[in-house]
């Protein structure tokens, strides 16, 4: 079966699919793997990596997709000006496309993958399970985002992180304050811990407490009316409006005494929710920085813009997007052993064989057959496929 890894299409994506480390497992498998040249370029891989590890390296994109089984992208395929095409229509009919695909937000990319009988698998639909942790790549970009989070905002800054005692005096450090403590956010609290600042950080889910002040954080504590209000899982339900309004309050003083208020509150499938006030953004003292991690989820500050850094009253808010793409390198290791896990899930012998029983399958794949995932749920009793060679 032939493996292909395009280089990623989007401007500011400089990760790849399938690092050396990855490309020698799959050839090792028993996969030919094509990669696309310099695919792997801007994450510190040049193409004489990946021929010593085993492929064979492509010189466009048309000679990379073609006679493809699977392909491992980053990104969604979009329109490219560099291929002259939409990148869909490179793939091969019936072939197996893993990556971040974007389509509950995208309902016209899915119609086209599954109109092309494209196997698609989006890596965003993994479930954080115990089983699947190893193709969580949602969580090892958060981790990602989270350490370079806190040196956004370290750069941002008009003051040190760390406590200074010099002959010229004494420097208070940093006081960083988080919002959100999953796996963003406990990142951001080691790697702000790291350079020295005091942190403190803020959850809906108490039992998050003890991670937190295990890495040297104080675990700032609401308690919300109705004790169900905090989700107890992986993730959050969203807070009652009466809660939010007490929370609210405790987070203004604390925001207002931050020099660094680093944002990931998240509630999955929903908005983000607005923890961060124009007035608490007018409370914090100028020269302070806000960095929003969940911009593209609407923001958890109301006056971040998503993709776009503002001044607000002598405050500076980042609202990054793509912040695991600025460390290319470790992000792409980090995301092509999280494929590869996918992909092994999937192996038998040297095939692909497709147990729509299996939860992690069923809940990832979103177009099989000429049908999309909602169709596939319904049907998927009588599904076991797929194509090999
Ligand atoms: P996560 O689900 O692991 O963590 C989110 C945390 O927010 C949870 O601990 C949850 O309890 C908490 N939360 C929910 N509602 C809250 C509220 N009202 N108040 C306080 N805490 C609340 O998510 P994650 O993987 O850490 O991602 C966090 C955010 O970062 C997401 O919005 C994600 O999309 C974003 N993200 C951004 C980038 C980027 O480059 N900008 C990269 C990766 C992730």
């Amino acid at each position: 079966m032939r493996v292909a890894i395009p280089k990623e299409t989007a401007v500011d994506e400089r990760r790849v699919a399938a690092v050396p480390d990855t490309v020698a497992r799959l050839a090792k498998s028993g996969f030919e793997v094509v990669v696309q040249t310099r695919a792997g370029l801007n994450a510190g891989h040049p193409d004489s990596a990946y021929r010593d590890a085993g492929a064979t390296i492509a010189e466009s994109a048309a000679q990379t997709y073609r006679g493809a089984d699977i392909v491992l992208k980053v990104r969604e395929p979009r329109e490219s000006e560099e291929i002259g095409a939409h990148e869909i229509e490179l793939l091969p009919e019936g072939s197996i496309l893993i990556g971040f695909l974007n389509g509950g937000r995208d309902p016209e990319l899915v119609r086209r993958l599954a109109a092309r009988r494209i196997t698609a698998f989006a890596m965003e639909l993994i479930p954080r399970t115990s089983r699947a942790q190893k193709m969580d790549a949602l969580s090892s970009m958060s981790n990602v985002a989270g350490y370079k989070a806190a040196l956004v905002a370290a750069n941002s800054l008009t003051k040190f992180f760390p406590l200074l005692m010099t002959a010229a005096g004494t420097v208070a450090p940093a006081r960083v304050f988080v919002l959100g403590a999953g796996v963003a956010g406990l990142q951001a609290i080691a790697t702000s811990r790291r350079l020295g600042a005091v942190v403190e950080a803020f959850d809906v889910r108490p039992a998050v407490a003890e991670e937190v002040q295990s890495l040297g954080a104080t675990f700032v504590a609401h308690e919300p009316a109705k004790a169900e209000e905090a989700g107890s899982g992986a993730y959050a339900k969203e807070l009652s409006e009466d809660d939010q309004r007490r929370e609210r309050e405790l987070l203004h003083q604390h925001v207002a005494a931050a020099d660094v208020v680093i944002s990931t509150a998240n509630v999955p499938g929903r908005r983000a929710p607005i923890l961060i006030t124009r007035e608490m953004v007018e409370s914090m003292r100028p020269g302070s920085v806000i960095v929003d991690l969940a911009a593209e989820s609407g923001g958890n500050c109301e006056l971040t813009e998503a993709g776009a850094e503002i001044r607000h009253a002598g405050v500076t808010i980042h609202g990054p997007v793509n912040l695991a793409a600025t460390v290319p390198t470790h992000a792409s290791q980090l995301y092509s052993r999280n494929v590869l896990a996918l992909l092994q899930l999937f192996m038998e012998d040297s095939s692909i064989k497709l147990d729509f029983e299996d939860e992690i399958v069923r809940d990832t794949c979103i177009t099989h057959q000429g049908r999309t995932g909602d169709q596939l749920h319904t049907q998927r009793n009588t599904e076991e496929a797929v194509p090999s060679g």
